[in-house]
């Protein structure tokens, strides 16, 4: 994940150091124009040195300033007349948003947070829709959400429009959704875990199976000899991901085949990500009671405890 966003800071750099050139190019062109100024901008360039020089031999340098300072005025005075403008000495970032820096501030609650800009978000969102394993959802994202689809379903629709809004102010909690197959719990994760990736939040969709089955490839690793570096390479990278996504949706609890390590690796994944602060949605065709009976008590524990419950089922569950 580090190698994505080491990559983006490489590209804000490069856009800085254009912005720069492009500025010198610009001054060149202005003196090549104008030789009286590109003249005084040369007297101005040599007294500074001479005044670095000699300071740095410990001579006097008394009246240096002043004759900087009147060709700094004269200068000035050229500038006014030639039509020339601050603006023309001044770098044009690549984004006027950010000014190439990759970060805004943005405004909650009365909160001013930094945000990623949305010239990185572009640059990052399509590693991280791949890496997350959302680009496998095609049709899913608040974009095609279509809030019809939930008018026979007013306790789902509500769900739906709620998830949403948390999603765009990037406030999503870390939630329990419940409900039937074909009630579009599945599509309301993802078009969230979209929305984060998009928006420069690292994010992860992964049915339990799936993630069950990275969790004993990793311990596999760890204790194997030897294992292929891509592969390993591979499963260590999804295994950080479950544990450090902003968001991460862990989607169909339960259909999962029973191991001994089940209830260890959710409460692992659960914990981890508690513990850093990252929000988990996980979706489930079961109640809570049969979760606390296929799970065990610490993890219905922790769901109880810390996790939002929502059912999108069109009648009201217990
Ligand atoms: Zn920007």
């Amino acid at each position: 994940m580090s190698d994505i966003f080491d990559e983006v800071n490489l590209t804000l750099e490069n856009r800085r150091i254009d912005s720069e050139v492009r500025l010198q190019e610009h001054i060149a062109g202005i003196n090549q124009k104008f030789p009286e100024l590109g003249q005084l901008e040369k007297e101005i360039a040599d007294l500074t040195q001479d005044q670095l020089l000699k300071s740095l031999n410990g001579e006097s340098v008394a009246d240096i300033p002043e004759k900087i300072e009147v060709l700094e005025e004269k200068r000035s005075e050229l500038r006014k007349k030639y039509g020339l403008s601050e603006e023309d000495y001044r770098p044009v970032p690549f984004c006027a948003k950010c000014k190439d820096t990759g970060v805004v501030d943005v405004t909650e609650d009365g909160k001013t947070v930094q945000r990623p800009c949305s010239c990185i978000c572009e640059l990052l969102a399509p590693t991280l829709l791949a890496s997350g394993g959302i680009n496998k959802y095609p049709g899913m994202s608040f974009e095609k959400g279509n809030e019809a689809f939930y008018t026979n379903n007013p306790a789902g629709g509500k769900v739906y429009t709620a998830i949403k809004t948390l999603a765009e102010h990037l406030r999503i909690p870390d939630m329990v959704l419940f409900g039937t197959s074909g009630q579009g719990k599945t599509f309301a994760a993802v078009s969230a875990a979209r929305y984060y990736a998009e928006h420069g939040m690292p994010s992860m969709v992964i049915r339990l199976s799936d993630a069950q089955e990275l969790m004993m490839e990793y311990r596999k690793i760890v204790q194997a000899f030897y294992t292929a570096p891509d592969k390993e390479k591979r499963v260590t990278a999804l295994r950080d991901l479950i544990v450090n996504a902003e968001l991460l949706v862990l989607d169909d609890m339960g259909v999962e085949a029973k191991t001994p390590n089940s209830e260890a690796d959710i409460l692992y994944i659960l914990d981890s990500r508690a513990q850093l602060g990252k929000k988990t949605i996980i979706t489930t065709n079961y109640d809570i009671a049969t979760l606390r009976e296929r799970y065990g008590a610490r993890v219905y524990e922790r769901i109880k405890r810390s996790y939002k419950c929502y059912s999108l089922s069109p009648k009201k569950e217990g």
